[in-house]
C-alpha cells in the first residue's frame, strides 16, 4: 500500500494520530489500527484494497460529525477524507463539484460569493458527505428539497476498490442509493451538486418563558403548517443565554425559541413573519437581515467539537396541545445547560420530489423532533442519555414512524429497516448485494446485503 498511496498513513504513536482519530462527539474515544489520510480516489481505492488483504474492518470519515461516531472504530482502518475538501463551481450551469471530505462551510465558501448554494444543514462544520448521503435537512429544504436531491452525480470507490461514476446514465441504481441510503454502497470521493440561487434572508427569533410556551406552540403549529415555501419556521427549547434582546428574567432559564427565516425578498420578511409573532407575541425578539452565509454559520458555536453528545430523534404526525405539553415536560426536565430540543415542520418541496427518485424514505413526515443532550463530564453520561430517551419516548402517541437515518444512533439493527420501510429496505438490500456483497462498509446505519440475511 505504501508504494501506491500518495496521502499520509498514521499508526498509533505517530505524530498527529491522536488528533486525526478524534470525531466531533467526544463520547467516541476510539483507536483505529491505521488511518489513511487520502488525497485522491486512487488513494481511497488503495486503502480499501489493503484493508481487504490485511483483514481490517473499514470506517469512512467525512466531516466526523455522525453522533454515533461511525467514522472511527477500534482496530479498524479509518479512511479519512478530511484532506479532500476542494470545491469548484460552474457558474453557468449552477453546479458544484465537491470532494468527499468537504464540510458544508467549504461548499458555502465556494458558492455563496456567487449568490449560489447547495441546500444543506444548519451547522457549517458538519460533513457534506454523511449529511448528503443520509438526506440533508436545512433552511432551504422546504423550498428546494433535501441535499440528497441535489446530488447530480458522484465519483465512488466501491468496496472492491474499483472507481466508478454514478450518473443518470451509468450506475443509475447506485446514484439512486446514494440519495438517502447513507454510506452503504461506496465511498464518495466527489459529488456533482446542483446549486440554487440565494441572497440575503430575513431572520427573526422570539423567546417565550416556558409558562407561556403552550400558546406559542399552538400558534407555531397553525403558522408552520400553512407557511409559504419561502418561509421556514423552526422551534427550539434550551436554556436562554445572556443576549441583550432576551429579558433578564429568562437568562439561565429553560425557554422556547421560535425562529422564522424568510427566503424571499428580505424587506417582505417582517410582514411574512407577523402571522407567527403577531399572534404569539414573544417576551423578547431579534429581527435582522443576514447573508445566506451568515445564516449558515449561526449554529456553529452551539455544538462544539469534543463535548459529549447523545441524540434521539423522531418524526411526529402532529403537535397537538398534548404533544406540546410533552415537549415542555422534557424542556423542564433537561439535565444539562448545554442540551436542546429542536423541532420543525418539514414538507414543502421535500414532498415535491417524487418518492421513486431517491432512496430517502418518509418524505411526507410532517414534523421532526430531536432531543440533543450535550455535556462535558463523563459522570453525567447516564442521566443525559436517559433524558434524551425519555424525551422521545413520551411522544410515542404522536410518532409518525421511522426516523431520520442520520440521527439513528444506538438503536438495534431493526431500526434501519423501520427507517426505510420494508419495500424500500428490500430494494436497498438488493443494491447492497450488488455493490458491497461482503458488507465491507458496515460501520454506518447498516443495510445488510440480501444474501447475508
Ligand atoms: C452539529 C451537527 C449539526 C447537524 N445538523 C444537521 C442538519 O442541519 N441537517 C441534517 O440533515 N443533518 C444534520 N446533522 C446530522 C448529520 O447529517 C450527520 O451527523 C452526518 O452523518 C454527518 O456527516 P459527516 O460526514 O460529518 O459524518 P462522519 O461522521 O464523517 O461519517 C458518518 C458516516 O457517513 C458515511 N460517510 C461519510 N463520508 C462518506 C463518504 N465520503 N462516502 C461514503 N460514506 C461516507 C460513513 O458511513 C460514515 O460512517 C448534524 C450533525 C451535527 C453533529
Amino acid at each position: 500500500m505504501r508504494t501506491q498511496f500518495t496521502g499520509q498513513l498514521l499508526s498509533p504513536g505517530d505524530a498527529g494520530y491522536d488528533d486525526v482519530r478524534k470525531v466531533w462527539n467526544g463520547m467516541h474515544d476510539r483507536r483505529p489500527a491505521l488511518i489513511a489520510r487520502c488525497l485522491t480516489a486512487e488513494d481511497v481505492s488503495a486503502a480499501v484494497r489493503y484493508a481487504g488483504t490485511a483483514g481490517l474492518p473499514v470506517t469512512v470519515r467525512g466531516g466526523g460529525h455522525n453522533v454515533a461516531g461511525t467514522a472511527v472504530a477500534d482496530g479498524a482502518l479509518m479512511i479519512d477524507l478530511s484532506l479532500m475538501r476542494a470545491v469548484s463551481v460552474d457558474l453557468a450551469a449552477e453546479v458544484a463539484e465537491a470532494e468527499g471530505g468537504c464540510l458544508l462551510a467549504d461548499v458555502d465558501a465556494a458558492t455563496t460569493p456567487h449568490g449560489l448554494a447547495c441546500p444543506a444543514g444548519v451547522v457549517s462544520h458538519t460533513g457534506l458527505a454523511g449529511l448528503a448521503l443520509g438526506g440533508g435537512y436545512g433552511w432551504l429544504a422546504r423550498k428546494w428539497g433535501l441535499t440528497c436531491d441535489h446530488i447530480l452525480a458522484a465519483e465512488v470507490v466501491l468496496a472492491d476498490g474499483s472507481i466508478v461514476q454514478a450518473t443518470p446514465d451509468e450506475h443509475a441504481d447506485l446514484l439512486w442509493g446514494l440519495r438517502g441510503g447513507g454510506g452503504n454502497f461506496g465511498i464518495v470521493t466527489r459529488f456533482r451538486l446542483r446549486l440554487r440561487q440565494v441572497g440575503s434572508v430575513h431572520h427573526q427569533v422570539g423567546v417565550y418563558p416556558l409558562d407561556e410556551a403552550a400558546r406559542a406552540l399552538a400558534e407555531y403549529r397553525v403558522f408552520a403548517e400553512n407557511q409559504h415555501p419561502d418561509m421556514h419556521a423552526v422551534g427550539c427549547m434550551k436554556i436562554a443565554g445572556r443576549q441583550d434582546w432576551i429579558p433578564r428574567s429568562l437568562w439561565g432559564q429553560p425557554a422556547l425559541f421560535l425562529t422564522a427565516v424568510w427566503l424571499g425578498a428580505p424587506e417582505q420578511g417582517p410582514e411574512a413573519a407577523t402571522g407567527l409573532f403577531g399572534k404569539a407575541v414573544p417576551a423578547g425578539s431579534l429581527s435582522r437581515q443576514l447573508t445566506y452565509a451568515e445564516l449558515q454559520a449561526l449554529g456553529d458555536h452551539g455544538e462544539p467539537h469534543g463535548n459529549r453528545y447523545f441524540t434521539k430523534s423522531c418524526y411526529l404526525g402532529d403537535i397537538s396541545p398534548e404533544a406540546a405539553a410533552a415537549f415542555l415536560t422534557s424542556a423542564r426536565d433537561v439535565r444539562s445547560p448545554l442540551s436542546s430540543i429542536d423541532f420543525e415542520y418539514l414538507r414543502g418541496e421535500i414532498t415535491g420530489v417524487p418518492d421513486a427518485e431517491s432512496a430517502f424514505p418518509r418524505r411526507d413526515a410532517p414534523y421532526i423532533y430531536t432531543a440533543s443532550a450535550q455535556w462535558t463530564d463523563p459522570a453525567q453520561d447516564a442521566e443525559n442519555i436517559a433524558w434524551t430517551r425519555r424525551s422521545v419516548e413520551q411522544l410515542e402517541p404522536w410518532h409518525y414512524g421511522g426516523a431520520y437515518v442520520n440521527y439513528v444512533q444506538d438503536e438495534p439493527a431493526a431500526k434501519v429497516r423501520e427507517v426505510y420501510r420494508e419495500d424500500r429496505y428490500r430494494n436497498l438490500m438488493a443494491l447492497k448485494s450488488q455493490y458491497d456483497p461482503a458488507n465491507v462498509l458496515r460501520s454506518n446505519q447498516n443495510i445488510v446485503p440480501a444474501r447475508a440475511e
